[in-house]
């Protein structure tokens, strides 16, 4: 069977995408990233990350009819069915290029093939899933529940480098955590903490723990979270001695 995986508006790789390409390349299947023709394809999957493109992307049910749309952006429900939510990610499916083109932004070209080399080589995935908290603006607790652990740092590695992009939503909150931290640091693997960092997590041993790792850039911490709930520390944060 001829699968097409299509990431509609995904910023850097599709791990969800990735998944779905490693348990049909087993079954047999041939897969295309982003099909330009239903003749291309018996089956195809698209991924909505944001909800405004919801509407978009529903329009390819016309050019697809065997399409079957997932991702936070079109539903809160739909999930991978735990056979292919198992499976490692094919690292094979995106290439240089395809990483490349996506890239926005102000940067020169020198530096965006190269954050192209590093995202293209790097291993991706989650260690826990949900969150600790229930942020009345955030859909992670609707559509993951209470945190729990799902995998290990090992788990993340692809062998082509020692970039490791972590999409945990709230990292420091695992009671893992001082633990993942220093296998990244046995490893001697580059982290990648794309969300949040929850300062009320922040333990001293955390945080000389975070201190002592290769980021591969600068982590960042929930100011809007922490606002939301602790409003006199805005004056704190913005105005100290004030
Ligand atoms: S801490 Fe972050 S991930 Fe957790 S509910 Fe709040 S915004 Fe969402």
């Amino acid at each position: 069977m001829r699968i097409g995986l299509i990431d509609f508006d995904g910023k850097i790789v599709n791990l969800a995408l990735m998944k779905l390409s490693a348990w049909h390349k087993r079954q047999g299947d041939t897969v295309i990233l982003n099909p330009e023709s239903n003749c291309q394809v018996d089956k195809a999957y698209c991924s909505v990350i944001f909800s405004r493109d919801r509407d978009k992307a529903a329009r390819l049910a016309n050019i697809f009819p065997n399409i079957q749309f997932g991702g936070t952006g079109w539903d809160l429900k739909t999930v991978l069915p735990p056979e292919i939510e198992a499976m490692r990610p094919d690292y094979e499916l995106y290439t240089y290029s395809d990483i490349y083109k996506r890239l926005a932004g102000i940067i020169t070209r020198k530096k965006k093939a190269e954050k192209a080399r590093i995202i293209t080589n790097a291993g991706i995935g989650f260690t826990s899933r949900g969150c600790i908290r229930s942020c009345g603006f955030c859909v992670v607790p609707q559509k993951e529940g209470r945190l729990y652990e799902t995998g290990k740092i090992e788990d993340l590695i692809n062998p082509k480098s020692n970039v490791v992009i972590l999409l945990d939503n709230n990292f420091t909150a695992s009671r893992n955590c001082l633990d993942k931290l220093r296998e990244i640091k046995e490893r001697n693997l580059v982290i990648d903490i794309t969300q949040g960092i929850d300062l009320r997590t922040l333990t001293p041993e955390i945080a000389k723990a975070l201190s002592e790792v290769k980021h591969l850039r600068s982590i960042h911490y929930a100011w809007d979270l922490i606002l939301h709930e602790q409003p006199s520390w805005r004056e704190l944060i913005f105005f100290p001695g004030s």
